[in-house]
């Protein structure tokens, strides 16, 4: 009889890929984490029980067919691993890098329950997608039937690229406009390269080129081209435009000089990272080299800025946050990440405002917190400790408060396009509809910030209801 090769969970402990010791990592923006080798993945995905009912997938936003692929990797069947991987996400390699798993997939693994450690569901998946561009199974989409019909894209991000795929997929003709001059939107110029190297999503955009999606950069909708100009052009619009409204930091002088948004800053290091020259980075406006450097915030973000820092060569990175670490929003794989390369974390501190040395920040006048009784979200209320206020010395402070999206209607002057009272497009979600006729929403501009794997859900989505309404089946053209 055949050897079960799965259900290894008892006799094989949870293995994550290698990562590279902090005082090596903290000098360059590549990837922490190495790749799996070939045994180690397959004996890693061969942990998985089985489930008949697996909730890992029920808890991928995407529902990857996650055992499946676990027990083609384990069977070496990595080919048909990559196909079945593959038909559910658009980018796998990129969520089995940066999704949260510890929220999503892997922390909703049973095994983890009966306490043997949760299969490695993110790096198996990235493993697969890897190796799958390095045997050249990623193909260029080359439709069965091309159609008369197009798509106007705004936004260049993960959900305006998955609509992108999906639609070409079908043979519609497919138009991408984003105001930056390179594609990808935050994969890009947002999430810093230790944590998606930069090659990895410039390889999908040149996939989509290659498979006949147009770009036209450096195009901002609302300046450069209207919005009615769009949609005169195209038989149906998709607004995938993201959020990008800083949430700002209140008080004396909280905007001297020498206080930055998160955005700009990790626009500047990613830009420098392609090999960009940068006005602001060589005059050192956002550059932490030598710098004592304050971040205020507890996001994703926050996590992002403050290890970006550590790469600058900062003298000193603190980030100040008002609850714990308990009740931060980031990911706590992060923190621990940030905290070996030399992060402080200050938790409980809020600022109220801020000293200066002239025109530029010198300190943040700090406000000590503890945490009160639970609010209606049923988190504990930061409260201030009156008398505990100090200052934390700063040569720049980086806000990362989160994101709020911008004032679209107004922007681009479209009457009878709706949003909702925080200033998000409404849309359905499942089918991305807006209030006007042939135009549609994804991603972040629709959920306020989120995350990539809801990004491609969406649009992915999206692109079935614009073919629905194109009045066409949703074919799907194989690779
Ligand atoms: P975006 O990725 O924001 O793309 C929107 C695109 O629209 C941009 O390219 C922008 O230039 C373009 N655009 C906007 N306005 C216009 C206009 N008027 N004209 C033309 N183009 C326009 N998520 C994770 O899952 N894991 C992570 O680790 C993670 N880390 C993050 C780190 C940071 C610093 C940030 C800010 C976010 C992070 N996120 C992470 C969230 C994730 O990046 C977003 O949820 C996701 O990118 C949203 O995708 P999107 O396509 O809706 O928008
Ligand atoms: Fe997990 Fe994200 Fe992959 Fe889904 S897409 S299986 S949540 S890593
Ligand atoms: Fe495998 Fe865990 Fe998913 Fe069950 S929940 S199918 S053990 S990965």
């Amino acid at each position: 009889m055949a050897k079960q090769p799965m259900l290894k969970f008892v006799s094989v402990g949870r293995e994550t890929p290698q990562k590279r010791d902090a005082d090596t990592r903290a000098h360059d923006f590549d990837e922490i984490y190495a790749e799996f080798a070939a045994a180690k993945a397959e004996e890693q995905a061969s942990r998985c029980s089985q489930c008949g009912v697996p909730y890992c997938q029920s808890h991928c936003p995407l529902h990857n067919n996650i055992p499946d692929w676990l027990r083609l990797t384990a069977t070496h069947r990595l080919e048909e691993a990559y196909q079945v991987s593959q038909a559910t996400n658009t980018f796998p390699e990129i969520c089995g890098r940066i999704c949260p798993q510890d929220r999503l997939c892997e922390g909703n693994c049973v095994i983890e329950q009966s306490g043997h450690g949760t299969v490695t569901i993110g790096a198996v998946e990235k493993y697969i997608t890897d190796t799958a561009w390095e045997n050249g199974w990623v193909k260029p989409v080359v439709p069965e039937v091309e159609r008369e019909e197009s798509v106007g894209i705004i936004g260049a991000g993960p959900g305006g690229l998955a609509a992108a795929d999906m639609l070409r997929r079908a043979g519609v003709q497919v138009t991408v406009y984003d105001r930056y001059d390179r594609a990808g939107g935050l994969l890009t110029y947002g999430i810093p390269g230790f944590k998606l190297e930069k090659d990895v999503v410039m390889r999908r955009v040149e996939q989509l080129e290659q498979s006949g999606v147009e770009f036209v950069l450096n195009c901002n909708v609302g300046e450069d081209l209207s919005f009615d100009a769009i949609r005169g052009k195209h038989d149906a619009v998709l607004i995938a435009t993201g959020v990008y409204k800083t949430r700002d930091l209140t008080g004396p002088n909280a905007g001297a000089e020498g206080i930055v948004r998160a955005i700009d800053y990790l626009t500047c290091s990613n830009r420098v990272s392609f090999g960009d020259t940068v006005e602001e980075y060589e005059n050192g406006e956002l550059n932490a080299k030598g710098k004592k450097v304050v971040v205020v915030g507890g996001g994703d973000t926050a996590m992002d800025c403050v290890r970006t820092a550590i790469r600058q060569g900062a003298e000193s990175v603190k980030c100040l946050y008002r609850r714990d670490r308990k009740n931060m929003p980031g990911s706590q794989r992060e923190v621990q990440n940030a905290e070996e390369e030399g992060v402080e974390f200050v938790w409980l501190s809020n600022p109220v405002g801020f000293a200066t040395e002239g025109e530029t920040v010198s300190a943040a006048m700090v406000q000590k917190m503890r945490l009160g009784q639970p609010d209606a979200s049923g988190r504990q209320s930061p409260e201030v400790i009156e008398g505990s206020d100090y200052a934390e010395e700063a040569d720049i402070v980086i806000k990362a408060l989160g994101f709020e999206p911008e004032d679209l209607p107004a922007l681009w002057g479209t009457e009878g396009l709706e949003v909702t009272r925080w200033g998000t497009v409404r849309a359905d979600f499942g089918t991305g509809r807006t209030s006007l006729d042939r135009v549609y929403a994804v991603g972040d501009i629709v959920r306020g910030a989120s995350l990539v794997v809801w990004a491609i859900r969406d649009g992915r989505d999206c692109a079935a209801a614009i073919l629905a309404d194109l009045d066409a089946p949703a074919a799907v053209a194989a690779e």
